[in-house]
């Protein structure tokens, strides 16, 4: 029996509940990109992803990458988990990043690989996608990275 798809006893990470709106969210992009809700009828880009489009209302909404390029637009570190799958980690930095092609579309994130008190509001980020295996099949978490040259 599996409880939000978790084996009792077995640390995973908790996957994300993928609705027919946001899946698209969470599937593999290209290198250095990301997967953003787009409104083919008047173009809005939004996130996180919505059943319709809040700037035009329509429903026909799909999912265009753009450059995971970005900006720490702010972060705060965090100390503790709440769930055990992440102790191993210890400290993380949890971060609103603004994208360079889309500044006014906010992701929350972590940024990864570096030490947490190095982060600054301003630095320059990376997307980087890490695999997760979920019940409904690898998914792509986006994570973001120092990039001293983006
Ligand atoms: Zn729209």
């Amino acid at each position: 029996m599996t409880v939000n798809g978790q084996f009792p006893g077995v640390l995973r990470r908790p996957v994300p509940e993928l609705e027919p709106y946001s899946a698209g969210f969470w599937a593999p992009a290209p290198a250095r990109r990301i997967n953003l809700q787009t409104c083919s009828a008047c173009g809005a880009v939004q996130h996180p992803p919505l059943p319709v489009c809040a700037a035009c209302g329509s429903g026909q909404l799909g999912f265009v990458d753009h450059s995971g390029d970005g900006t720490a637009y702010s972060f705060v570190v965090c100390e503790r988990t709440f769930n055990a799958a992440f102790e191993a980690e210890g400290r993380y930095v949890l971060a609103s990043i603004a994208l360079d092609e889309v500044p006014d579309v906010r992701i929350f994130s972590n940024i990864v690989g570096c030490d947490p008190d190095s982060v600054r509001i301003g630095a320059r980020v990376r997307v980087r996608h890490d695999p997760l295996d979920s019940p409904d099949g690898p998914l792509s978490v986006p994570v973001f990275e120092p990039a001293e040259d983006a």
